[in-house]
């Protein structure tokens, strides 16, 4: 395994006083995808959302436990958010695009983060959107309303305003859970090229998607890290007789 960018220490996370992730401990590898795959409300997204800060927006939530962020706890009070947020994004299920055009929808972070130059966020909007396999479609219509885009289209803006501020890891949940199949097939594309650059962790309960992207694979289930390990060794010589039942298809 390469060296870990993401390192999770005895995590456990509770919505009051129900837990929704015990104890986890899990090495996330440096640019290889590794899918956290089980049952739906096994707890997935609470520890994937575990791994920017996210899941502290959640109200009345308790997190115990590290993750260490190239051997920095983000959990420790120092930590600024914002740069973790910044360095570790998250595309979500449904595009969330903002509510300007597609080329401000991607200039936006660099904005924010005090680029003002116009060549250099042209030239960061275009990289960007080639990265996110985009630029063809909108290269002609670059200040239409990103409203206009169809969703699988939106997704892929999203990745490239996610890609923008250069972050180092991608959390995915579910990111094609509501596009159709051709958009979905494009975002896995783009995830598979983007594993070069990015550590990416992504949240799945689609089994054949997992096996069609997953270097590393976490199994789930009632909030408990069962197994994890190679994606080859998970799918084809699983060592957790609930792994088994889950890949045969016996609960999701
Ligand atoms: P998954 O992504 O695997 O479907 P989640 O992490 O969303 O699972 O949820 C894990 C458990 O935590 C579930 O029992 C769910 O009902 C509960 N849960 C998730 N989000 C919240 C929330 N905001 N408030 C209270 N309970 C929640
Ligand atoms: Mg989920």
């Amino acid at each position: 395994m390469s060296d870990p960018v993401i390192q999770i220490r005895g995590l456990s996370v509770a919505y009051g006083n129900q837990l929704a992730v015990r104890d986890v401990s899990v090495d996330i590898p440096a640019r290889q995808i590794t899918a956290i795959i089980g049952p739906s409300g096994c707890g997935k997204t609470t520890l994937l959302r575990s791994m920017s800060r996210l899941i502290e927006l959640v109200e009345g939530v308790r997190v115990w436990g590290q993750v260490l962020f190239h051997g920095q706890n983000i959990y420790d009070p120092r930590v600024d958010v914002t740069e973790i947020r910044k360095r570790i994004g998250l595309l979500a299920q449904r595009p969330f695009t903002l509510p300007m055009s597609i080329y401000e929808n991607v200039a936006y972070g660099p904005h924010l983060h005090g680029l003002r130059k116009r060549k250099a966020l042209d030239a960061i909007v275009e990289k960007e959107l080639r990265a996110a396999g985009l630029w063809d479609e909108v290269k002609d219509r670059l200040h239409a309303p990103a409203s206009a885009l169809s969703v699988g289209q939106q997704q892929r803006l999203c990745l490239a305003r996610g890609l923008a501020v250069e972050p180092e890891v991608l959390l995915c949940d579910e990111v094609t859970s509501a596009l159709d199949p051709i958009s979905g097939q494009r975002i896995e594309a783009r995830l598979l090229e983007l594993k070069t650059d990015y550590t990416i962790v992504l949240v799945t309960h689609v089994l054949r998607q997992a096996r069609r992207l997953a270097d590393y694979v976490i199994f789930m289930y009632m909030g408990e890290l069962i197994e994890h390990g190679p994606a080859n060794q998970v799918f084809h010589d699983p060592q957790e007789a609930k792994t088994r039942a889950y890949l045969k298809g016996e609960f999701y």
